[in-house]
């Protein structure tokens, strides 16, 4: 196979992006230098109200200082629980200004999972917000762990448009007044408190910047280290490749910030680039489609299922979309019709790319302008090296042709895990960090993912790829969404079953699925059973997701 790099050098003729190399560079310095650089810029639209560049670097600073006047140091660790609002922005800049390493903490956490996660990254400090969803649960928390202060926002001030998104999500209307407890900080009077610090050095290459825990479809949840260079490298790594970089973009900020791809993606990206990020609070596809027609948006970063409900929604047509220089889909494989309608039905590219929370996420997209392949993830971004390894054995090549482990080398790739040597001898080999993801790469480098090895179901000494038989559903016209999981069998180990939802108004049963579907699989991947259900799990980040349905299945085999 030839390298990548040759590739792009003699193929694509594009040695100046493959040579682009990222020079190590602090978050502080990320900010700060695109601040600097156009102060009276939009950095944020919230809902229609713009902070500047200048503004929010202010902010940023004085967050800083008041961290480290409450006594933060180097490498202590402070959570952020928080949906996206400006507060997000500000405090997430400004604890890494201080030299702390951010927690990333899902809004939708309950008081148990921020426990535990606030045990073993040994969170200090936590931001939230006052909304009955967020405060009451954090409030616990401080009570039953070794957490020492809360950092609450208000969002008392903000906007009525505002108020009604996230009255409804987090429950703000029911904003819980704060309990009268030094513990508990108000965020505007940590904001008033300004001057008189100096930032920490910070060695980019080195120090931590995001403790950012997996997603952990299976075993425990673990704290991915990502340093203040690979989170700033990969920003720029994204930037590299879209030839309209120079131009400030209007980024559509709705993926969560406290998942990488969001935080990549829409939050660094975006300051890189120095554009605005169109913030909004949760998910609602005809909100979304406002907001791109109101700011006219030129990038659209979201996840399959996301696009999937743009396209569902009957105000689509009214949309006018001729400002979106790209949506970007990542986080889970687009399906190749879906791809299509969403272009059709917009006249956006939607191009498709891949990473994960250990590679910050981005390792591979495919290209603004040139040849998008369907079915593949694209090329590896600039400065990535990509490896694949036999299955079994990762210390050679696959046989000839077989898909294989991917691997992954580049200044994205994590330091670690956060207290888990044990997990860091298995993921790395060498500089190269394996992803658990199975691919092919084809004659023109473009990456190609067939499956998840640890989603492979074993029937009998076979392994079934969930996905292949999931694809062949979406060919089904009443079949919405597909997840196969293996379940236990007497016999064989286990085997296939799949779940699917409708389309709107279709009308079919399980068996007649079955017996639509099995005569096109391969003998071990017969499906034991179709199961129709009118939803199925997902994460918040909105990717379909198979854990729920292997507990629920396993939990039914036990009780059998
Ligand atoms: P996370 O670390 O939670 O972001 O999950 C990363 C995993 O999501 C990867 O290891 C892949 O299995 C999956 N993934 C991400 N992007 C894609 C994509 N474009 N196609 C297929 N799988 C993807």
């Amino acid at each position: 196979m030839e390298s990548i790099e040759k590739i792009w050098r003699e193929r694509y003729q594009h040695p100046t992006v493959w040579d682009q190399t990222f020079p190590p560079m602090s978050m502080g310095e990320m900010v700060t230098n695109s601040a600097t650089a156009h102060p009276d810029a939009p950095m944020i639209d919230f809902m229609g109200r713009h902070f500047s560049y200048g503004a929010m670097l202010e902010q940023i600073r004085r967050i800083a200082c008041g961290l480290q006047k409450m006594g933060v140091q180097k490498g202590d660790r402070v959570g952020l629980y928080l949906p996206n609002t400006p507060h997000y922005v500000a405090a997430y800049y400004g604890a890494l200004m201080a030299g702390a390493i951010v927690v990333n903490f899902s809004p939708l956490y309950t008081a148990a999972e921020l426990e535990h996660q606030v045990a073993d990254s040994g969170t200090k400090i936590l931001f939230t917000l006052s909304a009955k969803a967020l405060l009451p649960t954090a409030l616990q928390v401080l009570d039953h762990s070794a957490l020492e202060t809360l950092i609450v926002g208000s969002v008392a001030e903000m906007l009525p448009p505002v108020k009604s998104l996230l009255f409804r999500w987090f429950k703000a209307s029911e904003s819980t007044p704060l309990p009268d407890d030094p513990r508990v900080i108000r965020y505007d009077r940590l904001v008033a408190n300004a001057g008189g610090c100096s930032v920490p050095d910070i060695d980019p290459v080195n120090d931590v910047a995001l403790l950012q825990y997996t997603g952990g479809t299976t075993g425990t949840p673990k704290g991915a280290m990502l340093t203040h260079q690979n989170l700033t490298a990969n920003a720029r790594q994204a930037q590299a490749i879209d030839p309209h970089a120079n131009e400030p973009d209007r980024i559509i900020a709705v993926l969560p910030f406290f998942h990488v791809f969001a935080n990549t993606c829409t939050l660094n990206r975006t300051v890189v680039n120095g554009g605005e990020m169109v913030m909004l609070p949760r998910f609602d596809a005809a909100q979304v489609l406002a907001a791109v027609q109101r700011v006219k948006a030129t990038s659209l970063p979201g996840v399959p299922t996301m696009f999937q409900a743009l396209l569902d929604h009957p105000a689509i047509r009214n949309i006018d979309f001729s400002s979106l220089r790209a949506c970007i889909s990542g986080g889970a494989p687009l399906a190749l019709e879906l791809k299509q309608k969403f272009e059709a039905a917009t006249g956006a590219k939607l191009i498709e790319g891949y990473g994960l929370t250990e590679t910050s996420p981005i390792v591979c997209t495919n290209p603004y302008e040139g040849l998008n392949k369907s079915g593949t993830v694209g090329q590896p971004v600039p400065g990535t090296r990509v490896k694949l390894v036999d299955r079994e054995d990762p210390t050679r090549p696959p046989p000839e042709g077989e898909p294989g482990e991917l691997l992954f080398a580049g200044p994205q790739i994590m330091k670690g895990y956060w207290n888990r040597p044990d997990a860091d001898a298995e993921v790395f080999i060498g500089e190269f960090v394996r992803t658990g993801d199975v691919g092919l790469i084809d004659e023109d480098g473009y990456v190609k993912i067939v499956d998840r090895l640890k989603d492979m179901i074993a029937v009998g000494g076979f392994k079934v790829f969930p996905s292949q038989v999931e694809s062949v559903l979406y060919h089904h016209p009443s079949v919405k969404e597909a997840l196969v999981i293996g379940i236990p069998d007497h016999y064989r180990g286990e085997q296939p079953k799949a779940f699917v939802t409708l389309n709107e108004g279709a009308e079919i049963d399980g068996a007649a699925l079955k017996e639509w579907l099995n005569p096109q699989l391969g003998k071990h991947e017969r499906v034991c059973e179709v199961e129709v259900r009118l939803n199925l799990p997902k994460t918040l980040v909105g990717k379909l997701s198979r854990k729920e349905l292997v507990a629920e299945e396993r939990a039914k085999a036990d009780a059998a």
